[in-house]
């Protein structure tokens, strides 16, 4: 029976990965981690969305992280512009977040005897995040599997799927009503409730998640969700 750790948090992506783990695994661990991110509402959520779906959660706080770095998302800053220090990439970015993420879960998948991560990273309708992208799970897997001779794999169920694919997985594997109850993503920590789910409707985020749930609608002739 394999081990499972999900880092989750409490967004729309990673509610769908921790339904889609629900569905294959039996042992299942899910990590969130406080990096010093501006809105504590998305970790509030997280432990609504762990406790529904009956999953264990870690919070592990790094927040002497969000010091160290620029981004919106840790201190000021306006959420539709370029990086203070990267004008090609989003102001959200937050340099080296899902590698920190990722090492801290490997290190703790060794721990629980883990064999498997699974995070939300997606390269297809992503938010402009060079850290979501195939190439660069597949080198930080190798690189934290040689560093520490292990041989722990990480699944990424999101990863060439459009946000309209997104919701749709969720439909599948019985989440999507926590995904648009519970779920979020906001980057103003907007928690106003809309037929895509919670958020201010107005930052990339949200913008991308409203975008993915009009055309989910269209292509699915899903009326259940108003
Ligand atoms: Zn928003």
């Amino acid at each position: 029976m394999s081990k499972v750790i999900v880092i989750f948090s409490g967004g729309q992506d990673s509610t769908t990965c921790l339904g889609w783990a629900k569905n294959r695994y039996n042992d299942i661990t899910a990590v969130s981690f406080f990096y010093g991110q501006n809105h504590d509402v998305e970790l509030q959520q997280a432990r609504k969305i762990a406790g529904a779906l009956e999953v264990p959660l870690r919070v592990i706080d790094i927040s002497f992280f969000g010091s160290m770095v620029h981004s919106a998302l840790v201190g000021e800053g306006d959420v539709n512009a370029p990086h203070d220090d990267r004008p090609d990439l989003p102001a959200s970015f937050v340099p080296n977040r899902n590698a920190l993420f990722i090492l801290l879960a490997h290190s703790l998948a060794q721990t629980l005897k883990a064999e498997i991560l699974v995070t939300g990273v997606c390269q297809t309708d992503y938010s402009g995040y060079p850290d979501c992208r195939q190439d660069f799970i597949d080198a930080i897997r190798r690189a934290l599997n040689l560093g520490s001779a292990s041989n722990i794999n990480i699944e990424t169920p999101l990863m060439n799927l459009t946000k309209a694919q997104t919701f749709q997985l969720a439909k599948e594997e019985g989440v999507l009503d926590l995904v648009l109850k519970e779920s979020h993503t906001c980057y103003s920590g907007n928690d106003k409730m809309n037929n895509w789910g919670r958020g201010c409707g107005e930052c990339p985020a949200c913008r991308l998640r409203a975008k993915g749930f009009a055309e989910y609608k269209s292509q699915s002739g899903d009326l259940s969700c108003q």
